[in-house]
């Protein structure tokens, strides 16, 4: 995919559910980044891309109120591009950085699980956050990923830090493909 690759807005996602009974299959993309509403014109898609307009974009990104999850891994869209240089974003990795993927707190925003809570212990809410950093089913895997970080004094949850490494950055991917490849089973969908 080359670009990194895509997030979506609120109504994005409110259409796909809406489209499916059961899951929310997170796969129409919108770029990273780009900051238009689903509601844009052909006329205002074309004043976006005109020369001159990146200090809009950027402003724009940075301002706008979707994709809080997105700017907390990655403020900018300085930080963008810098991942975008480094590696080739893939699926998964897209999802822990948008925080779309089938945790409970995810299917319970669009109540297609009754509770969002995470069967390691029954009472956590099982967020993005709390899978990727913090849940004890999947702490073998976070091993490597975790001494690797401290051994290049980088932060292992926070793509900011990350980005200073490719190594770290290409760590993190791996991480988040193993853990969210597995989650579906460990949810007990599949
Ligand atoms: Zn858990």
């Amino acid at each position: 995919m080359g670009l990194l690759s895509q997030t979506y807005t609120h109504s994005h996602i409110l259409r796909l559910v809406s489209r499916r009974s059961r899951h929310p299959e997170p796969k129409q993309h919108t770029p990273l980044g780009r900051t238009d509403t689903p509601h844009h014109t052909p006329h205002s898609r074309d004043r976006r891309d005109r020369v001159g307009q990146e200090p809009r974009r950027h402003r724009r990104y940075e301002s706008e109120p979707q994709g809080q999850y997105t700017k907390q891994h990655l403020p900018t869209l300085t930080h963008i591009k810098k991942l975008n240089s480094i590696t080739n974003t893939s699926f998964t990795l897209t999802q822990a950085l948008t925080g779309h993927s089938y945790t409970r707190h995810y299917l319970h925003r669009f109540k297609i699980a009754e509770d969002d809570t995470c069967p390691c212990d029954g009472t956590t809410s099982q967020t993005m956050d709390h899978i990727i950093q913090h849940c004890p089913r999947f702490a073998a895997l976070r091993l490597d990923h975790q001494i690797l970080c401290n051994n290049l004094d980088v932060s292992p949850f926070r793509m900011e830090s990350l980005l200073k490494h490719e190594r770290a950055v290409s760590s993190f991917a791996k991480l988040a493909d193993s853990i969210l490849k597995r989650l579906k089973h460990f949810n007990g969908l599949i």
